[in-house]
């Protein structure tokens, strides 16, 4: 199960991965928290969109579902508002209903219900900070660790069904200072031009710790998946922009992985891994 704050989320952290697991029979779903609806238009060769929040969430509706189908995963939706990102200074309240300003209990039980449903052995989310300052994320974080853990205690979120314990709980990593680098340098030294250099050079001037690199899946195979996955998503993702900026075959050769940070594990497994079902394997 994997727990993403928005549609297009799931294509853009981890999408490989579950194209690669539901290809290996694996029952993956994709549970996306909130409708996307205050999403702005963020690829410049969509047409021009005056729309209500509405007919935009009508809209990632059906891009979502493409995706979905390309990934070869199952899908569902929390049904939550999305809080949008806020932005100025100082930053504006959030909305008035949507998901990051939810009571924990109140957003988490619909997950608890899909957890007692589905029966995971797997969770993936967000780290602790949503790995990007959206509400959202951050909101997505807390529900998925709240599930993951309430899940399989019956005296919690009576009334949502039986309880059932996840084996292992992950956080995506989207782009590591390690990947980021490994695939920037390997862009100059073909003499390609890198649309990552800024990003490298600002981020390490940070200096902001790293989160650990537990789990690298391999995923090169599953490549064509997650980039149809992510045009899918048209309102969203520019097919010139950013994620298409590494060529797929030097992609393949320098970092044909998905990385993750084993958050909890109720299973005996030795780091680092190359399988979010390391330990699980052969069991019931
Ligand atoms: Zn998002």
């Amino acid at each position: 199960m994997a727990v993403h704050a928005h549609p297009d989320d799931e294509s853009s952290k981890g999408a490989a991965t579950t194209a690669r697991y539901a290809a290996e029979g694996v029952d993956v779903l994709i549970v996306t928290c909130t409708g996307g609806e205050r999403g702005d238009i963020l690829n410049p060769h969509y047409p021009a969109f005056s729309g209500t929040p509405e007919e935009m969430g009508e809209i990632r509706r059906a891009e979502m579902a493409a995706a979905a189908a390309a990934l070869g995963v199952r899908q569902q939706w929390l049904g939550f508002v999305d809080s949008g990102l806020p932005e100025g200074d100082p930053l504006p309240p959030l909305p008035e209903g949507c998901f990051g300003l939810l009571p924990l209990e109140e957003a988490s039980a619909p997950l608890v219900q899909v957890v007692r449903e589905f029966r995971p052995q797997v969770m993936t989310t967000y780290d602790p900070t949503g790995g990007y300052p959206h509400p959202d994320h951050v909101m997505t974080h807390r529900v998925a660790f709240e599930a993951f853990h309430a899940a399989g205690d019956p005296e919690r979120y009576r009334g949502t069904g039986e309880p059932w314990t996840p084996s292992k709980l992950y956080y995506n990593h989207g782009f590591s200072m390690k990947r980021l680098r490994t695939v920037h340098e390997a862009m100059i030294a073909r003499g390609i031009e890198s649309p990552f250099g800024e990003w490298v050079e600002s981020r390490a001037a940070k200096e902001m710790p790293e989160r650990e690199v537990t789990t690298l899946v391999p995923v090169a195979d599953y490549f064509e998946q997650r980039d149809a996955a992510l045009r899918a998503h048209a309102t969203q993702i520019d097919p010139e922009g950013f994620f298409f900026g590494i060529p797929r075959d030097l992609e393949r050769e320098v970092w044909p992985w998905d990385e993750y940070e084993l958050a909890e594990s109720r299973v005996p497994t030795t780091l680092p891994e190359d399988d979010l079902f390391a330990g699980l394997r052969g069991r019931a």
